[in-house]
């Protein structure tokens, strides 16, 4: 813990600014990188908010001040070497002013896949092969009160209504560029596509299968 006065000259400014990485404090996702300079780092700690310096605009940037979406600081680091800051913040709104979450949303695909990656992505991906066995048994042994036992139930129509709601839910949450609410849509979608594989006794493996097959031949579409 120490004071502004101190901190500055822990910092190793270059050209007086120093790069600060914004964190979200609580799902811990990078949200953005801004530079600070002295200035900037003193608003940022009176004000208990990000202000940052624009290189591009050359003038002291209050992050929101615009759009609305600010970002409450709780904590403030500087690194081993002092050369950068770590901001965590509680944001107020998307950190990117294209309106996505965080500014690193741009995926560079194409790593060499190891067979860590491979088995991490078993185990992540596991729970819809439980999941399956689960719609499976509920099917066999059609529990009372269990949604899945009701769609089976009704019958086929009623879980191909289902997946055009959820779909269309789906495409609703996406357009509002609203990720908790598409996290929620995507899965009651993909619930509900096991149930409907599992009704047309079309096993998921031979989804998995098709998919590696097409990842095994890239097409240039
Ligand atoms: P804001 O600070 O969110 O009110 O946005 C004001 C302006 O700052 C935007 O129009 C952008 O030019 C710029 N800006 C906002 N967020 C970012 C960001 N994460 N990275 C770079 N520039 C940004
Ligand atoms: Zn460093
Ligand atoms: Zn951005
Ligand atoms: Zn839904």
């Amino acid at each position: 813990q120490l004071s502004l006065t101190q901190v500055v000259e822990h910092i190793r400014w270059n050209d007086g600014l120093v790069p600060a990485i914004v964190q979200d404090a609580e799902t811990r996702e990078v949200l953005m990188m801004a530079y600070m300079n002295r200035e900037s780092l003193k608003l940022s700690l009176e004000s208990g908010e990000t202000w940052f310096w624009s290189r591009s605009r050359q003038e002291l940037w209050h992050k929101g001040a615009t759009s609305g979406n600010v970002q409450q600081i709780t904590s403030l680091k500087y690194d081993c070497d002092g050369d950068t800051l770590l901001v965590e913040v509680k944001p107020n709104g998307p950190a990117c002013h294209t309106g996505e979450v965080t500014c690193f949303h741009n995926e560079i695909t194409g790593l060499p896949e190891t067979s860590k990656q491979a088995s991490e992505a078993e185990t992540r991906f596991a729970v819809l092969g439980e999941l399956e066995s689960v719609i499976a048994e509920r099917e066999r042994e059609r529990p009372e009160g269990a949604y899945t036992t009701y769609l089976f139930d009704k019958g086929v129509d009623k879980i191909l209504k289902k997946i055009g709601e959820e779909a269309s839910e789906t495409i609703i949450a996406a357009k509002n560029k609203d990720n908790d609410e598409l996290r929620l849509e995507v899965s009651d979608l993909m619930y509900h596509l096991l149930v409907l594989l599992q009704e047309r006794k079309l096993p998921l493996d031979d989804i998995m299968s098709e998919l590696s097959r097409r990842h095994e031949r890239p097409r240039r579409d």
